[in-house]
């Protein structure tokens, strides 16, 4: 299926969602996750009006820069490795993924500007997932401030692998709360107004319990 066709199915799922809980879809941007198709059918997303395009490698990322370059909004969506963000720094407007000091260290050491930042959470505790644990998400955030380079725009998940939307929605919910509680604090370094959570399986869930960015591959323009 064309991407444009697909990217109509969504919009009309994020609208049909929105009106159920009283949002305006506006509120929710697409970021399409790039990482598993090629640079043309990438290409073929930006000309169905897709601007916000999310990888979660370096290499990935920068083999789709080198033919599109600043046409799309980047994020960088996936776990960063220190040695990695000289690579993709100058190259991306979000990082979602900032879960640790010796990776805010590099981040403001090497950008020549603040860079908007989600401070990711492992909401689920699973093991296999990055991100800091809950009870730590306040302080962290607040010692961000040492990083002038580095602004907290919002709080990043990943939902559980599971069919028990009550656990995912809970994992949502508590992100939202979390994020509120943050915000609340009136940090000037980390306004804190934005939720980085849904993919292709949840993205309904996570835009009735507050997602201002959904991150979607599969459904969007996977095959
Ligand atoms: C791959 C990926 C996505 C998109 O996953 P889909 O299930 O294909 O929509 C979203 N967020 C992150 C961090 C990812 O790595």
């Amino acid at each position: 299926m064309k991407v444009k066709d697909k990217l109509s199915i969504i919009e009309k799922r994020i609208a049909q969602t929105c009106s159920k809980v009283d949002r305006d879809p506006k509120d929710v941007k697409v970021i399409a996750v790039t990482k598993y198709v090629s640079n043309e059918r990438t290409a073929e997303a930006l000309d169905a009006g897709i601007q916000h395009l999310g990888e979660n490698r370096d290499d990935g990322l920068l083999s789709k820069w080198e033919t599109l370059g600043n046409r799309p909004i980047w994020h960088f969506i996936g776990s960063l490795q220190t040695r990695k963000v000289k690579n993709i720094l100058d190259k991306v407007s979000y990082i979602h993924s900032l879960d640790r000091h010796s990776l805010a260290k590099e981040i403001n050491k090497r950008a020549i500007s603040p860079i908007n930042c989600f401070v990711q959470v492992n909401m689920s505790k699973e093991e296999s997932k990055h991100g800091i644990q809950p009870e730590a998400a306040i302080d962290f955030v607040k010692e961000l401030e040492m990083y002038p380079n580095i602004r907290t725009i919002g709080l990043m998940t990943m939902a559980p692998l599971t069919e028990d939307e009550m656990v995912i929605r809970d994992c949502f919910r508590n992100l939202k709360a979390l994020q509120e509680e943050i915000h609340h604090l009136d940090f000037p370094h980390a306004p804190c107004t934005e939720l980085s959570m849904g993919m292709s399986n949840d993205f309904e869930i996570a835009i009735e319990e507050g997602a201002t960015y959904i991150r979607i591959g599969t459904a969007l323009v996977g095959e």
